[in-house]
């Protein structure tokens, strides 16, 4: 078995209302999914996390290391590409584009022995997940107290356990925003706040101290990414756990949090930490660490795909009679073609997850919607 090409797919749609993190504004979703073809017609499809273009750019640039490979060999093909690239980067693009191909990869295997993914990785400990809305972005020319109170009602009537909402934008009116959601979504909805790497470390320690009142499950990246003592620094602060993952791509990445506890929930993003085959290593390196694990997830249906795959295997830990469940982040947010893509939307049902069981991936892509929404340069 070989592989006879790779493609990249740019998916783009201009947003009816801007929206925008502490960190990034939106006024376009672009992804970045990737096709691999074998000779024998076997095709896999994977998913980068972060700026679709010079994600396509880069994949094209392991493209040309992969072309006669064998698919099936996947831990060969990874260490190859990495070491493609190791020495302009061990982070960011060279490992999200890396994360897109290995998922294709492991799609690949999935459909020539006729198994999901989750099966080729050991198995599967669960049929379904729930989920966690994930919304309440600041939306352009929208008063945003009574706009966010507003989502994430609709979130609780949906039938979703929790919900994540962002902060990071200005630590008095983050708190009001906070103390609407609790009111909005009554005591039993957990809820998560996000800064989005927002805050400096003493408006981090505020917030926290602050925002404890209203119930908080989890506190997502108060601070910058690079500043893992930081990040100890604000969970030390505080009393709310302090979660982070989604900027730290690859083992090496992850290392140092997880070996110094610089964060109590680790989140990695199977599109952007180095696929199926790197997100396995940190799963276990985080359980050697006792962090728990929840997955980033901000993608398409390949990389919801993806990520249900992975949350299939994820071993209970501790195991137990009845273990603690991982929970799947859903992005709420406007993306119209999230679940045109596949043939068979991946969806929520009152707030749980069913995991595909076909092969591979468990999906089919709908190229029709490809065409659609394909970047169209101007
Ligand atoms: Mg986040």
């Amino acid at each position: 078995m070989r592989i006879e090409a790779v493609k990249t797919h740019i998916l783009d749609h201009k947003l009816e209302t801007a929206f925008e993190s502490a960190s990034m504004s939106f006024t376009r979703r672009q992804h970045c999914l990737v096709e691999i073809i074998c000779e024998d017609g076997t095709v896999g499809w994977g998913e980068c996390l972060g700026p679709a273009k010079p994600n396509a750019a880069i994949v094209q640039v392991y493209a040309q290391a992969l072309i006669g490979e064998d698919p099936l060999q996947t831990e060969k093909v990874w260490l190859n590409l990495y070491n493609r690239l190791r020495d302009q980067g061990q982070r960011g693009l060279t490992m999200t584009a890396l994360s897109g191909i290995d998922i294709a990869l492991w799609d690949i295997k999935g459909k020539h022995f006729d198994v999901p993914v989750s099966t080729l990785l050991g198995g599967r400990f669960r049929e379904s997940v729930r989920a966690y809305a994930t919304g309440s972005f600041c939306r352009e020319g929208v008063e945003r107290i009574s706009d966010v109170a507003a989502e994430v009602a609709r979130y609780r009537h949906e039938g979703f356990h929790a919900v994540k909402i962002k902060i990071g934008f200005d630590v008095e009116e983050d708190l009001e925003v906070i103390e609407a959601v609790r009111e909005s979504i009554g005591p039993d909805v957990r809820l998560m706040i996000d800064a989005n790497h927002g805050y400096d470390y003493l408006e981090a320690i505020e917030v926290g101290q602050r925002a404890a009142a209203f119930g908080i499950d989890w506190f997502e990246e108060p601070v910058l990414p690079e500043q893992i003592d930081t990040y100890a620094a604000v969970r030390a602060g505080q009393p709310i756990p302090v979660a982070s993952g989604e900027n730290w791509h690859g083992r090496y990445a992850m290392h140092e949090p997880l070996a110094r506890r610089a964060v109590d929930i680790v989140q990695p993003d199977i599109c952007g930490v180095g696929g199926f085959s790197e997100i396995r290593r940190v799963a276990d390196m985080a359980a050697m660490h006792g962090v728990r694990l929840v997955p980033h997830v901000w993608g398409t249906a390949v990389c919801l795909a993806a990520s249900l795959q992975f949350m299939a295997a994820l071993a209970p830990n501790p195991p137990r009679r009845k273990p603690l469940e991982p929970i799947m982040e859903f992005d709420r947010t406007e993306n119209p073609f999230r679940q045109a893509v596949v043939q068979t939307p991946i969806e929520h049902r009152q707030g749980i997850m069913t995991i595909p069981d076909g092969p591979g991936l468990g999906i089919e892509i709908n190229r029709e919607a490809l065409n659609a929404y394909a970047l169209k340069e101007v």
